[in-house]
């Protein structure tokens, strides 16, 4: 027997009778794909080199783009079913087996800290744990819309996941019970004759399976919502020989703005309030002007990876308000292509773009027209609980 644990996210389904056109694991929760909330939620109690999710390799690309960041090891390929994918990954796993492996589904984001801690406890004397809970609505068979018999609800209860188990008894229980009506894992461990333990589970822990449940979670999502603000502020001198470049829009002018980049002014300002909603320090710390590579760089890739950075941390950019201070150019004839081009590189809807410009009445280095500043404050919607 191995040690340690394998946690398998089960995630190769192609279902997509919720609507859409991904699958289900893959869709859109609160602006973070269901499988990377579930498997944040994982990565809260399991180091991510213990967590292993089976994917349909047809997925590929949609699941790359889920996990990025997240330091997961290689996926393992599911196959046609839930029971065919789970038995790959046990199978995949059986060269260099664990001692035990739990089996999650992708679609059920809110397992909490304690209800793995429950089932972490329980295993250790137990060699395979379901999470349960009591049913509390009255049960009826039904046959042709009327009630055929009621059944009695003392002692019943609903299994969820994540399930536990020794490796060693999963895998004998994939590999001898035959074929039949199992939908989860606990149930072969008991066709075996083995004994499955319980634990409490939790209402919370629902399963996405049809849209009013998509409707539900993000009710829970935005309950749990939480608001940052990010502040951000730089200056540029004006200098002769260059493009004049704001808020990624080229502007006709006698002169540009020196800098080691195309001195974005105001992209560099929205660039640091957007790292402050994640406390990510500064534009310079990642992209240091004494690297060449970022020289007469398009300052919208700072951009993008400042969004990148907020998306990792499982936020996303609500609001942008950009004030531009010169007495030079005009920005009046530009802001709607300046509050477009914002709107194109943050997909914020443009009614949630605000853009400012003011003089400073001849006072100052802005007044004497040596150069420009710009101010930014942006709003970033989190949800609460993410790992960053
Ligand atoms: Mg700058």
């Amino acid at each position: 027997m191995g040690t340690g644990r394998v946690v398998l996210v089960v995630a190769a389904g192609r279902g997509e009778r919720v609507g859409g056109d991904v699958p289900k694991q893959y869709r859109m929760l609160a602006g973070q794909p269901v499988l990377r909330r579930t498997l944040q939620a994982l990565l809260q109690r399991f180091a991510p080199g213990e967590v292993r999710v089976v994917i349909d390799p047809a997925h590929r690309p949609l699941y790359e783009k889920t996990v990025c960041g997240l330091g997961l090891p290689e996926p393992l390929a599911g196959g046609p079913s839930r029971r065919e994918s789970v038995r790959a990954g046990l199978e995949a796993l059986a060269g260099d087996p664990p001692q035990d492996v739990w089996v999650h589904d992708a679609v059920r984001p809110f397992v909490s800290t304690a209800l793995l801690d429950r089932l972490a406890e329980a295993l250790a004397t137990r060699a395979a744990v379901v999470p349960v809970v009591a049913v509390a609505d009255s049960l009826v068979r039904r046959s042709d819309g009327a009630v055929e018999r009621y059944v009695p609800r003392a002692g019943l209860a609903r299994v969820q996941t994540p399930q536990a188990f020794r490796f060693d008894l999963l895998l004998r229980a994939h590999r001898t019970v035959p074929c039949g009506d199992f939908t989860d894992d606990g149930s072969m461990v008991w066709a075996c004759g083995e004994e499955v333990a319980t634990v409490e589970g939790e209402e919370e822990n629902f399963k996405l399976t049809t849209p009013s449940d998509f409707a539900r979670a993000e009710r829970v999502l935005a309950t749990r919502r939480t608001v940052r603000t990010g502040f951000g502020f730089d200056v540029h001198a004006f200098a002769g020989d260059r493009p004049l470049v704001l808020c990624g829009v080229g502007i006709p002018h006698q002169r540009g703005l020196a800098g080691h980049s195309d001195a974005d002014v105001a992209l560099h300002a929205l660039t640091d309030a957007i790292l402050a909603t994640v406390a990510a320090g500064d534009i310079g710390v990642h992209f240091p002007p004494s690297d060449p590579r970022w020289r007469d760089a398009d300052s919208a890739q700072f951009l993008r990876y400042a969004l990148e950075m907020l998306a990792l941390a499982g936020g996303r950019l609500e609001h942008l308000d950009l004030t531009l201070v010169c007495e030079e150019p005009q920005i009046a004839p530009h802001r709607d292509a300046m509050r477009q081009r914002l709107a194109e590189l943050t997909g914020l809807p443009l009614a949630r773009v605000s853009l400012k410009a003011t003089t400073t009445e001849g006072l100052g280095f802005t007044g004497r027209r040596e150069g420009m500043a710009a101010y930014a404050l942006v709003t970033a919607g989190f949800a609460e609980g993410e790992p960053t």
